[in-house]
């Protein structure tokens, strides 16, 4: 793709997906790489994050692998008490936890080594039209809009993404979220707080993802900053959402209900919760987007949560984003030529490796807290059963999260593989 000018690729938000793909691309020889973020910063929720090993492939390939997962745990249990160390063993990276700030910080300082990669914070981005070159108004804070014809756009815009609405309204297509009726605390305490209790440090201490389940809510938790935080993340009816407008989806929680939410849980999860100060419970609205009709329009692909939010209870959200950027970067660095419809046959091979794939975990995140959160009844004594056979053998999980055939279908493929594969049959280009 020499043709004279850089090919120029500019990215719409700087959260996991943007920043994943901004190194992805910058490692794949993409020349000129913007990067528009509306806020002054990374601005990173504090809390903790699951890392899969489809995450660490992908990461390990990019060169930041390392540098993120300093502090974080290696998890070789899980809360069934099986063991979790094989993930390493079978899928050749380990599953790993820590720090948001470690993922998106280690990707922003491995991007700040790349010449191709600049970061415009405080500019908020638009697209105005999609082909054949797309032309994108940025907004910066403290100034006067300008507007940047580019050749390709992603847009990592996130779970509100006003692309995906522009791209459905041209469509004249509605974009499908029901509630899902749950919200998330998400909780981090600190060694100190815990320090006096001992079977908190016996949590703290472990290289273990501990799952409580209660009927319609469940806690999982696990130890991140070199065990000095213990990081809970729940999940349970919502009250205060109820009436919320639909743009709303993080609000401070309030601590009375939050213990009300678990009063019948086990007295070490009670003590837990009374640990968290008032005025430091944040809530997440958790709802569920149904698939989009395409990803694709022109040379301008939607990225992360926004094509594909995900319900976290498979924890792997920031992991398809680093997927899609894997993926994008593979099909971008194999173009023939910078012709828009090549760009654009290239995005729908992004569109062909990814989105079945993704959906297939949205789907699979939400039926699987369904069973989690059954209360009494058959069904619950046979999830029990599979729960209790499980302690002697492998075999299916009702928690989709441990089931070692998912695990395969998530860990197992490399995404960037199938994308080089797949771009080649599409471009009718010879085998390697
Ligand atoms: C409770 C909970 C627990 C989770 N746990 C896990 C886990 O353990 N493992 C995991 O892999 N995933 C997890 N996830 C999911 C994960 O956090 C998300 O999937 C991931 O952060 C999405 O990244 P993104 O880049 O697509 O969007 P975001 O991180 O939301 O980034 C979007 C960015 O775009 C910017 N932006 C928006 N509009 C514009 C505009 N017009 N111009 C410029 N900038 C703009 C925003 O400011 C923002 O910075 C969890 C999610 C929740 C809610």
């Amino acid at each position: 793709m020499n043709e004279g000018e850089s090919f120029h690729v500019a990215i719409i938000g700087a959260g996991m997906g943007g920043l994943a793909c901004a190194l992805a691309l910058a490692k794949y020889g993409i020349e000129r790489i913007d990067v528009y973020e509306a806020a002054s910063n990374l601005g990173f929720v504090g809390a903790g994050i699951q890392l899969a090993p489809n995450m660490g492939r992908i990461l390990e390939r990019l060169g930041c692998w390392e540098t993120i997962t300093k502090e974080a745990t290696e998890i070789k249990v899980a809360s069934i008490r099986l063991d979790f160390s094989y993930v390493r063993k079978r899928y050749g990276t380990p599953h790993m936890v820590d720090h948001r700030s470690s993922l998106a910080g280690g990707m922003y300082d491995a991007c700040k080594k790349e010449k191709a990669i600049s970061f415009h914070f405080n500019s908020s981005c638009t697209v105005k039209t999609w082909e054949p070159k797309p032309r994108i108004t940025v907004t910066p804070r403290d100034g006067e809009p300008y507007n940047v014809y580019v050749d390709v756009v992603l847009a990592a815009d996130g779970i509100k993404s006003s692309v995906r609405s522009q791209i459905l309204k041209e469509l004249n297509v509605d974009a499908e979220v029901t509630d899902s009726g749950q919200s998330a605390y998400r909780i981090m305490l600190t060694r100190e707080q815990m320090a006096s209790d001992p079977e908190m440090l016996e949590l703290l201490e472990a290289d273990q993802v501990t799952r409580w389940i209660g009927e319609r809510r469940h806690i999982i938790a696990y130890p991140i900053g070199d065990k000095n935080i213990y990081n809970i993340s729940s999940a349970q009816p919502d009250v205060h959402f109820a009436s919320a407008p639909s743009a709303t989806y993080t609000t401070r929680g309030s601590k009375s209900d939050m213990l009300d939410s678990f009063k019948d849980f086990c007295p070490l999860v009670q003590r837990m919760l009374n640990l968290v100060p008032d005025g430091e419970v944040c809530e997440w609205k958790l709802r569920i987007h149904s698939p989009l009709p395409t990803w694709v329009r022109g040379s301008v692909a939607l990225v992360g949560d926004a094509c594909h939010p995900t319900l976290p209870h498979l924890a792997q959200g920031a992991a398809q984003a680093i997927e899609d950027a894997g993926v994008l970067a593979v099909v971008l660095s194999m173009l023939p030529d910078r012709n828009p419809d090549s760009i654009n046959k290239a995005l729908r091979v992004y569109e062909v490796v990814r989105k079945e794939r993704a959906e297939t975990l949205v789907d699979l995140a939400a039926a699987s807290c369904k069973t989690l959160h059954l209360g009494e009844g058959a069904a619950k004594e046979e999830r029990d059963k599979q729960f209790a056979a499980l302690k002697v053998k492998e075999g299916p999980s009702p928690d989709k999260y441990f089931d070692a055939e998912v695990q395969k279908m998530i860990m197992g493929i490399d995404v960037m593989r199938v994308a080089h594969d797949e771009f080649r049959k599409t471009f009718a280009m010879k085998k390697d």
